[in-house]
This record gives C-alpha cells, structure tokens and sequence, in this order.
C-alpha cells in the first residue's frame, strides 16, 4: 500500500487549498472528500483581503475577482435597514476602509461553490497530488509510524496510509472525534433557519439602499437576507429561531419571508433546514503532532463578521509550509507544534469578535424598540454596523508573538492591535505588511511561497548575505534572497518565513536568530 506524507479529510474550500500549499512543496497528498461537487449552501460567500492576499500566493486573486458578484445593482457592502421596502439606518463595507498602501486586494463576495470550483481547478495542477471525491472517511486507526484512513465508496470500504493526517472536515469532524479531542462550546447554541431560494421578483420590491447583504431589523426576529448569484436569481437568508418547532416543515418559510422583508414576493424555495450556531473551539490542535485540526474541525464560528472561511485560510497557509519542511527533513517535527501555538490565540480572538457582534446585535434589539424610538435605534445600528465591517486590526494585523520561531527585537511591543484598524508594521510576529515594488507589483507578488526570504534594502552587504544563505541551504531550505531600494522598509533586513510572517528584522545581520530561534527545529 503507497503511503502518502499527507492525508488530508475533508475536500472543502480549506482542504483543497492545503492540497495546493502541499502542491506547491510536491508533497505526496490525497485528500478524500465524500460528496462529488461542493455543496450548494449559501456560506463563506465574503473573502477578506487578507485571504485574497493568500489566493495571490496560489495564482487565483484574478480568477477570484473575476467571478465576484458585486455589480451596480448589488454594490458589495451590506445595509442595516428595517425591511427591504423600508427604513435604511447605515450601510457598510470592509472595502471602505482599505486602501492601496495597505493591501494591493480587496474583499470580494462571491458563491462558496464557485471559489472551491477555482481551488479545485488548480489542484490538478499538481502531479503530487491527488483528489478522491466519493470517498467517505469512516476510521482513523493510528499505529506506530504511520495512519490507516478507511474510506467508503459505493460501499466499497478502501484503506489508505499516510504518515500525517490533517483534518479539514468541517465542524462535525470525524477525524477530531476520533482523535479523542474534545470540541467545547464557547456559547449555548441558538437555533437558525437557513433559507435558499431563487426570485426575480423581490428587486423590484427592494428601495432601501443597494448592497448584497441586508439586516432585517423591524421584526423582533434577527435575520439576514443576501444575494448569492443576482444573475440567477438566486438568495439565502438566515434567521435565527426560538420558537417551538421541532420540524422545519411546521413554519411556513414562505409567509415568514414576507413578513422579514416586508414584501410579498414570488419565489421558489430550494432549500431550508435549522442548524445550531454557536461559537467551537477545540481542546488542541493537533494529536500527538500527527493529526491536525484546520478550518472549522478546530473552530465554529457565528456567522457574524465572516470570519470562518477567512481563519480557515490562516491555519492552512500556517501548517503547510510547516508539514513540507519536516516531511523533506527539512527540520525536526517539533516545528509542527507551533502550528497550534501560534494559530489557536488568532482563531480564539476571532471567534470572541464574531459572538461579540452577535451578542451585541441581540442587545440592541432588545435595548430599543424601533417603533418607539426610531432615532436611537438607526444611531446604535450605526455603531453597530461599523464594528461588524471595521475589523482589519484582527484579520490583517494578528502576529505570532508567543512563538518560537519568532525573534522579538529589544522592547517590542506584543500589545495586540486595535480590533479596528490595521497599522503595518514590519515588525517580528506579524504579515509582512505590503509595499508596492517595480513595475507597480506588490511585494507578494514577488516573494516567494515556498522558501524563507530574506528582504534586503542595504548596500555592500554581498558578504553577509552569502553567509547567510550558506548557512540557510545547510539548515532548512533555499533562502530567497530579495534586493530592494534603501529604506523600502523601516529596517534594512528582514527575515521572511514561507508563510510571510515576519521572523526576524534587523539592521546588521547578526546570526542571532539561528541560534536562538532556528537551531531548535533543526538540529
Ligand atoms: C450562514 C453562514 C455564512 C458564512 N459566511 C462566511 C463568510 O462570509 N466568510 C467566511 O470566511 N466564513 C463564512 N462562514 C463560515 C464558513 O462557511 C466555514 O468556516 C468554512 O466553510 C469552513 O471550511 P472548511 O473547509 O473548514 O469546512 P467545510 O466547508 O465544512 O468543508 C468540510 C468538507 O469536508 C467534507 N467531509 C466531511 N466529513 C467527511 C468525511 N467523513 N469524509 C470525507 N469528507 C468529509 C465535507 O463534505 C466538506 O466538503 C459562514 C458560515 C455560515 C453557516
């Protein structure tokens, strides 16, 4: 039987784009996936800049913005209205806060289908790996040097060996059950309706502000509503229920919808079912350091600031460069731990930001009725609206401070960054914040996504690079070494992992950060 380095579960949006991180390091890979396309289900629709930033490191940033949805008649921000044919009390967009010397991307909104249809297209790109859909895990058995994952296809049981498994199958995980790790509740569950269905009727309806998301605030019932694919028609909403159904067939979904919207419209309901959202986090992430949790088998979010799928990408783009360099014997294992060091405070600081909005959507509601007191009601969703959309402090600006293979100069500050706004800094722990470089390229177009970098913008230095570069190949892998104009950054050395997390700055280059950092994963 082959043994593949990499057995990934689970061929959703984050398991696919681990099989391209792996891709890109020619890891021998398999990733089982039980159903044969991507579910049709209205989530993870809002790609943040800071994905898109990842999605120029896989070549897909322009295929991405080339199938968003925004148009003129549905403009990517979302309204904060009282029904569709009502009141409009703010409108926001995360875009609205970012700028060219911040990011050279944009977020993008865009049906999860179709993002996983670009991820998959470019797995196949990579001979190492291989993709198996229809292909249900059932058993994880561990033994001494390696797994044996069992999959069921046409009910055909079929065994499969890996040395490491990573699981990507979502927050009912198996691979997490399995694995013995326990996945706690943060918050008790509230129960939600989710809706899909398909109108031409309802624009013509709507004559609040434009946007593709609206709050629906009038009904005492919290729910959104939002476009999917505006050129089919096609929409979703969730809302979120406390009554005493125990089917979903004993609500009227149709009448509950006018009565959301204000609008008595024509439509053709596809799908609707209750889930339970609340707020998951698992124990650890990673079991003996041969099994790793990524995307929503290690955290559930509430769907309130789209923060899901966005994390999801963080954990893959931090454990796959991680798994590369230990499967080519690159550095000992002991690197995988800092997968979960470095990655679980990001997700615990994210999934408190997206229950705080819920939490404070739910306040608001019952602090004021807008019936009796419109003005304050529309002021306080205006704050609101503002905190669910002004959060590029927690989705770009999180470091890695309490890792090991960060090497933090004399008096850094390890203070989180504001919630709200992003201020780059080219400092260890955190992204290598974006310049624009020749030819008006940004920097991530020219770094590299498999290899260390090291940035320099400093003369007469050819001595000490070449030092560095021996001492690298010797060690862990090719060093990039990229030249840019003096004072391109505030230091004249940067130290840049695979990952684009800043390890090391400095104005001489000493070798401080191999014997302090480096030599623990490699000796
Ligand atoms: C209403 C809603 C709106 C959301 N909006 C956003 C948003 O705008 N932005 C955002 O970032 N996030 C959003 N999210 C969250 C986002 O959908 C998830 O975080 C994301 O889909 C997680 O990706 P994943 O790959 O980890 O898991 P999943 O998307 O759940 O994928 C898991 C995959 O594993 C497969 N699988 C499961 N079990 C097995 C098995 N035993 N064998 C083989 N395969 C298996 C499944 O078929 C699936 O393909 C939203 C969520 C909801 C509910």
């Amino acid at each position: 039987m082959k043994i593949y380095d990499v057995i990934i579960i689970g061929g959703g949006p984050t398991g696919i784009a681990l099989g391209i991180e792996l891709g890109l390091h020619n890891i021998s890979t398999l990733i089982l996936e039980k159903y044969p396309a991507p579910l049709l289900s209205p989530r993870a629709q809002y790609i943040n800049a800071r994905s898109m930033e990842f999605f120029m490191r896989w070549g897909l940033d322009d295929e991405l913005k080339a199938s968003q949805i925004s148009s003129e008649e549905f403009p990517n921000q979302a309204v904060w209205c009282s029904k569709l044919n009502g009141n409009t009390y703010a409108v926001s967009s995360s875009n609205d806060q970012l700028n060219d010397d911040l990011s050279p991307q944009r977020s993008v909104r865009l049906p999860l289908w179709v993002t996983e249809g670009i991820l998959r297209d470019k797995l196949q790109t990579f001979p190492s790996v291989s993709f198996l859909k229809e292909y249900e895990v059932i058993n994880i058995g561990l033994e001494q040097d390696h797994l044996i994952i069992s999959a069921k296809n046409n009910s055909q049981t079929i065994n499969y060996k890996a040395t490491y498994v990573v699981a990507c199958d979502g927050a009912n995980s198996i691979t997490r059950r399995q694995a013995g790790i326990d996945f706690k509740n943060l918050t008790p569950a509230k129960r939600v309706i989710s809706v899909v269905f398909e109108t031409t009727d309802l624009k013509k309806h709507i004559s609040v502000t434009k946007g593709c998301l609206f709050y629906l605030l009038e009904s005492p019932i919290s729910s959104a509503i939002g476009s999917i694919n505006p050129s089919h028609g096609l929409w979703y909403a969730q809302i979120i229920y406390d009554g005493d159904a125990e089917t979903i067939d004993e609500i009227d979904i149709d009448q509950l919808m006018n009565e959301l919207t204000g609008c008595t419209f024509s439509k053709k309901i596809i799908n609707t079912h209750f889930w339970d959202m609340h707020i998951q986090l698992a124990e650890k992430f990673s079991y003996e350091n041969r099994i790793f949790l990524v995307g929503d088998s290690a955290h559930a979010f509430v769907p309130a600031g789209a923060f899901g799928l966005n994390t999801g990408f963080g954990d893959v783009v931090n454990l796959g460069w991680k798994l590369a360099a230990v499967i080519k014997k690159q550095a000992q294992p002991n690197l995988l731990e800092t997968y979960e060091m470095e990655r679980l405070p990001v997700c615990l600081r994210n999934l408190e930001a997206a229950q705080q909005n819920a939490d404070d959507m739910t306040a608001l509601r019952k602090k004021y009725n807008p019936r009796d007191n419109l003005e304050e009601f529309a002021k306080a969703n205006i704050i609101l609206a503002k905190q669910f959309t002004r959060t590029l402090g927690l989705t770009m600006g999180y470091a890695y401070f309490n890792s090991p293979l960060t090497h933090l100069f004399d008096g850094q500050s390890i203070a989180p960054m504001l919630k709200i706004t992003y201020q780059p800094i080219a400092a260890p722990g955190y992204f290598l914040p974006h310049i624009w470089v020749s030819n008006k390229q940004s920097i991530y177009s020219v770094l590299s996504a498999i290899n260390w970098t090291l940035i320099v913008s400093a003369d007469n230095c050819a001595d000490l690079i070449q030092a560095w570069q021996n001492k690298f190949n010797q060690n862990l892998s090719n060093l990039k070494i990229l030249i840019l104009e003096k004072n391109s950054y505030s230091c004249k050395y940067i130290l840049v992992r695979p990952d684009w997390h800043i390890a090391y700055i400095s104005d001489e280059l000493d070798e401080s950060y191999f014997e302090l950092c480096l030599s623990n994963f490699t000796k």
